[in-house]
């Protein structure tokens, strides 16, 4: 965001000066009443036109066999096909027998992953998790909301550190893990995260890898849900967990998951989990107690779509032709509507799915709630946080993918429009 701007910041008015400005927005905000509004920037979703891209699929596979010669509608294949395998094992950066292909949604293999360590603990766990007095995960914050409702189901306590530019705070997460074994493990979604757009590096995944840890099984869900949706010519790149993992001594510390949802089709996609040999091996242990096999007809489809890595990088750029422009219009509306005036920062990501609003503080909650009554929807106040709760109350997840160019540009009005009505009230009260 630029910060030039003629605006002066809020808090320098004087009460009389305030009391109209709070007027002007006010009625600004009336006027947006009157048309009669239905915006929704609240889900990262891809957008029909992006879907469109991989339609080259729905006529696909051209044949019934994988390259082995094996009928790929039929059971079996637990690990997924190796066509699929291949080409996402070069763009995570793990070697091929590190990777499963498993059906459409990480979220699920994350679960899956969780409850398993849970009844049965790990390879490296001293005894099920769900016999532990209590597990504890560290949350870099603000996070994706559905982690952490995912921690709260199974009854995962959670405690916060700050996620910041190169990936979360690694000295209050290497405190929080070195001396309490309850910490079992931490949430990173490393590139481009969900919602601060911002990135881990090399050095603090190092840290993070070979930082001591009371639990002998500590894990990180290394969710890399954003790896190769770049914004920008400048692509850039995951660390490289799992190396780093194993050269610490630390091999079975990582587990990585990715997923096509936003490369192909976000409810048809393909999804995968990446980690040590040996951990595989105990992922696809428990995952054969339920399943007899993914479906290898959509890996195969995929595979025979995207060709190889390049051609998912070729895709790729398709997708932020589409979204990228949207991102600029967000950042444009806000910083002409809200540059100078010292009530919100957010972010410019070069990757991703989310633009990360900070308003004034103890105003996110009034900000969403004016939007709603107008007619905009936006992710509740607090959603990236665990529990929905945003101690400072100013937190706020942008989404601008779905809706059309038109429409984003109509919806971050509002939320200029909001932001400033919400801080302008804060300000009158404080002075009142
Ligand atoms: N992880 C992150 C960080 C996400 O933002 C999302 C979707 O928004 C997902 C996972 C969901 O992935 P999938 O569709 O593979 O379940």
């Amino acid at each position: 965001m630029t910060e030039q701007s003629s605006h002066r910041p809020l808090s320098a008015l004087s009460a009389e000066e305030l009391d109209a400005f709070a007027a002007t927005q006010r009625e600004a905000y009336e006027q947006v009443r009157t048309k009669g509004l239905s915006l929704d920037v609240t889900r990262g979703k891809p957008s029909a036109a992006q879907l469109d891209l991989a339609d080259g699929m729905l006529g696909l596979p051209s044949t019934t066999k994988d390259r082995s010669g094996t009928d790929v509608r039929n059971y079996g294949g637990l690990a997924g096909l190796v066509e699929i395998r291949e080409i996402f094992a070069e763009l995570l950066g793990v070697d091929l027998d590190q990777i499963v292909a498993g059906n459409n949604s990480s979220l699920t293999l994350m679960r899956e992953v969780l409850v398993d360590l849970l009844l049965f603990g790990g390879i490296d766990s001293p005894r099920p998790w769900k016999d532990e007095d209590k597990v504890t995960f560290i949350c870099p914050v603000p996070g994706y909301d559905r982690h952490f409702g995912l921690l709260a189901e199974l009854g995962i306590e959670m405690v916060t550190v700050p996620m910041r530019e190169d990936g979360p705070d690694v000295e209050a997460v290497a405190a929080l893990a070195k001396d309490d074994p309850s910490v079992k493990g931490m949430w990173l979604v490393p590139t481009y995260a969900n919602p601060t757009g911002a990135t881990t590096t090399q050095e603090v995944a190092a840290a993070l890898t070979s930082m001591p840890t009371a639990a002998p099984d500590f894990k990180i869900f290394w969710d890399n849900a954003y790896a190769v949706h770049h914004l920008t010519e400048d692509e850039t790149k995951s660390a490289d967990v799992l190396s780093l993992a194993s050269a610490a001594g630390n091999p079975h510390r990582a587990i990585m998951f990715a997923s096509t949802s936003k490369i192909s089709y976000a409810g048809a996609g393909v999804a995968f989990l990446a980690t040590s040999v040996e951990q595989v091996t105990w992922y696809l242990d428990h995952l054969g107690m339920g399943s007899i096999g993914p479906d290898k007809v959509n890996h195969l489809r995929h595979a025979e779509f995207f060709q190889d890595a390049d051609g998912v990088r070729a895709h790729m750029r398709k997708h932020a032709e589409i979204i990228a422009p949207k991102f600029a219009e967000l950042d444009r509306v806000l910083t002409e509507r809200l540059a100078g005036y010292e009530v919100a920062t957010w972010n410019s990501p070069t990757g991703g799915y989310f633009v990360n609003l900070d308003v004034l503080p103890g105003t996110a909650s009034r900000v969403v709630a004016l939007a709603k009554e107008v007619g905009l929807s936006l992710t509740p106040a607090g959603a990236s946080f665990p529990h929905g709760q945003d101690p400072k109350d100013e937190n706020i997840r942008l989404a601008p993918t779905m809706p059309p160019l038109a429409e984003v540009t109509e919806a971050m009005e509002v939320v200029a429009t909001c932001v400033l009505l919400a801080a302008a009230e804060k300000l009158q009260d404080q002075g009142a």
